[in-house]
């Protein structure tokens, strides 16, 4: 097996990281949620009640308590802080509604990607978020940037939150999701963009299965290559 990099970019519920969990069983890939590491920094701002003049501090709270990623007895990922299991804490939407101010701090992605990029250095990763193509992994050997429309999305996320036990209403979910993806893609620091070299695909109406095969038919492609 080659070990190629795969970026999978895109807005709020576009289907990444659910699609990108298979192709890294299917591959046999390491994953990693890189929103995952901007929610635990989100976590941590929202527990100590830090604000975005309290940058330092957070910084502070990430090195005493690292993020780490372990696999639960049902083969699920889960996300620790320190010692903390906070997979479901980093979902709950106190921290979703936070988390755009957070992640457009520039040393917060700073310190994040230089841990993504130490994550990735061996290959045969498939990362998901919104600047892997642009930023984390500019020369990555494939560069996908999914979109579907809002209502979709809303949809998506409303079927998750019930899985998850989260209570949500699905026109309030609509105006979070676009308000979110308004504040990613008008911040300064690397906003959720396309790379010029990633292949754009719209997975409205499409389900799990048809935008796995998509990618995995390409990443197999890319793997024969190089
Ligand atoms: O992917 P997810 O919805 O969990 O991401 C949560 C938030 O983390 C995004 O709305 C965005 O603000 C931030 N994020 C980011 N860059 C990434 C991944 C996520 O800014 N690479």
């Amino acid at each position: 097996m080659k070990a190629i990099r795969i970026a999978i970019d895109g807005p709020a519920s576009s289907g990444k990281s659910t699609v990108a969990k298979i192709i890294a069983k299917n591959l046999g890939f390491t994953y990693l949620d890189t929103g995952a590491m901007y929610r635990c920094a989100t976590y941590i701002a929202l527990t100590h009640k830090f604000t975005d003049k309290n940058v330092d501090a957070i910084l502070n709270e990430l090195s005493k308590n690292p993020i780490s990623f372990k696999k639960s007895d049902d083969g699920s990922q889960l996300v620790f802080l320190g010692d903390q299991d906070v997979t479901l804490a980093i979902r709950q939407n106190d921290v979703t509604n936070n988390v755009s101010w957070v992640s457009a701090i520039a040393e917060i992605r700073e310190e994040l990607v230089a841990q993504q990029r130490r994550i990735a250095q061996n290959g045969a990763i498939i990362m998901d978020g919104r600047d892997i193509g642009t930023v984390v992994l500019p020369d990555a050997e494939l560069k996908i940037f999914l979109i579907a429309s809002v209502d979709e999305r809303a949809q998506r996320r409303y079927k998750e939150n019930i899985e998850k036990g989260i209570s949500s209403d699905l026109e309030t979910l609509k105006e979070e999701i676009a308000a979110r993806d308004f504040k990613d893609s008008n911040r300064k620091v690397s906003p959720l963009k396309a790379a010029e070299d990633a292949i754009i695909f719209d997975t409205t109406g499409i389900d799990i299965p048809g935008v796995v095969a998509f990618i995995q038919e390409k990443a197999e492609k890319m793997i024969d290559m190089v």
